[in-house]
């Protein structure tokens, strides 16, 4: 392969000139050549490591660039970044790390670039070119990670053990880019993160978070979770997901298996949104079935009202994990809380359900049906045809309803001031009753939803609640 290729934008030959005017060594190191190997179409992300000050090359190179871009530094980390066209470029001095028992923060101290590379997470993440005039574009592989990108393996340059008991983070990164480049996790260093799992308790959430939200977003998700059950990760990270994990049988009768059917749900929905939050709630819609099974010996297992349990666990996970606890959560409540109501209707597909439907959901009844597809996780074919043509009509219902109805985002047609005027009345109770039998009798398709039918059943139902009509 010839990496110089790699090395095509002139903002390389910028680094590299400057370098040489500092007399230093510098080369890209990392995810950049990672993913030109792998063909990942070009990076945004450019490290570059200097042998000498990370920061004073930054300056350098921004000096030589013709925008003469801000360079950020970092003085605790002694890193600084860059940008350039889209670009972001971060540069650090080659360093040598030890680590603590209690922190993934090393001790940090200058080093050679084989030191810089003896510190990264995997023989695929240790890769380096070289910028320096002479050698321009020279592969530095002391691990041998071309031959892992080949073989499509994960593995650590050091020893495991030390390597993800030292930065525990680097559990979860090998679960990442085996889930993001459907790479096999080399077997020592999977038996090392199965040893040190409980060491995950050392990160901090956020960044358990981004891990997971990279996971989630990959194409097929269940890669990365069976990996987290697998290597015990998951009790500590979403216990949640593993108490649904088993299959209970009594007098005969089983469930399935809860933990697995979520996965599946999850890479179902993953061709069908990019929506993080959408994938959060296909992960997260049958967490409540751990609490609310039951067996009672006339219906068998149930899980009753499990989507009102697993929304209110959906604000004490999320709250756990230090995740946002705004409209992104309210919406994963929503779809949680919601999941098993298209489920229902398709039984027996009538106007007023989708009405009703269309109302609770607002504009998320798109994203609910699309979990709500996902979920059809039946082996039986023809189960599995009918469930889904069933959907099929619920959405067509659905386009209908709303093009006679507009109840999606519900105004009611006769507001309470014009009740009040009506009546002549002050705020009170009797304002609401006559809301609610409006907005009811529209929902079950009594009334349609207009000015003139709303204001004659308003004074219907004002009669039958003894009001008299106001003389003006
Ligand atoms: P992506 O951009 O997909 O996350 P990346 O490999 O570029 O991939 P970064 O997090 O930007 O990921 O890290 C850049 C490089 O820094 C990595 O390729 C790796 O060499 C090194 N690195 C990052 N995190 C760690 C870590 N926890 N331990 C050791 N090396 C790391």
């Amino acid at each position: 392969m010839n990496y110089k290729q790699a090395l095509n934008h002139k903002i390389f030959k910028i680094i590299s000139k400057s370098a040489k005017e500092l007399n230093l060594e510098s080369f890209v190191i990392g995810g950049f050549v990672r993913d030109f190997i792998l063909k990942r179409g070009t990076a945004k992300d450019i490290d570059i490591v200097a042998i000498g000050s990370g920061i004073a090359l930054a300056k350098q190179v921004a000096k030589n660039l013709p925008n003469k871009p801000k360079v950020q530094v970092f003085k605790t980390y002694g890193t600084a970044m860059l940008r350039y066209d889209d670009i972001e470029i971060e540069f650090v001095g080659a360093r040598k790390e030890s680590y603590n028992e209690d922190s993934r923060n090393p001790v940090v101290e200058n080093g050679t670039l084989q030191d810089d590379q003896n510190r990264r997470d995997f023989t695929i993440n240790a890769l380096a070119l070289d910028l320096s005039e002479d050698n321009f574009g020279n592969l530095l592989d002391p691990f041998q990670g071309v031959p892992d990108l080949d073989a499509k393996i994960i593995k650590t340059p050091l020893n495991p053990d030390i390597t993800y008991s030292d930065d525990p983070l680097r559990m979860m990164r090998a679960i990442r880019f085996a889930t993001q480049l459907h790479f096999n996790i080399e077997k020592e260093s999977l038996d090392a993160i199965s040893r040190n799992n409980k060491r995950i308790k050392i990160i901090t959430k956020e960044r358990i978070v981004v891990e997971l939200n990279k996971i989630l977003s990959a194409k097929k998700p269940s890669i990365g979770f069976l990996l987290l059950e697998q290597t015990g990760l998951l009790q500590y990270i979403l216990p949640e997901l593993t108490a649904l994990k088993g299959i209970d049988e009594v007098e005969g009768q089983k469930h399935k298996d809860n933990f697995y059917h979520t996965l599946e749900v999850v890479d179902n929905i993953a061709p069908n949104t990019d929506n993080l939050w959408l994938r959060w709630a296909a992960l997260l819609h049958d967490i409540g079935k751990a609490p609310t099974k039951r067996f009672s010996k006339k219906v068998g297992w149930t899980f009753h009202s499990h989507e009102f349990e697993g929304s209110k666990m959906v604000y004490h996970l999320f709250k756990r994990l230090k995740m946002p606890l705004n409209d992104k959560m309210k919406f994963v409540q929503k779809m949680v809380f919601m999941s098993s109501r298209p489920i229902v209707l398709a039984q027996a597909v009538t106007d007023s359900a989708v009405r009703r439907l269309v109302f609770d959901a607002g504009d998320y009844v798109d994203d609910l049906m699309t979990l709500c597809e996902a979920d059809i996780t039946t082996k039986n074919p023809n189960k599995f045809k009918k469930y889904h043509n069933n959907f099929k009509i619920v959405r067509e219902k659905i386009i209908e309803v709303e093009e006679r109805d507009s109840v999606r985002n519900f105004q009611p047609p006769i507001s309470g001031e014009e009740i009040m005027k009506t009546f002549n009345l002050k705020p009170s109770k009797e304002i609401g009753i006559i809301k609610e039998t409006i907005k009811e009798a529209i929902l079950e398709g009594v009334i349609p939803n207009e000015f003139d039918a709303a204001f004659q059943l308003m004074l219907k139902e004002g009669k039958r609640l003894g009001l008299e009509i106001s003389e003006q």
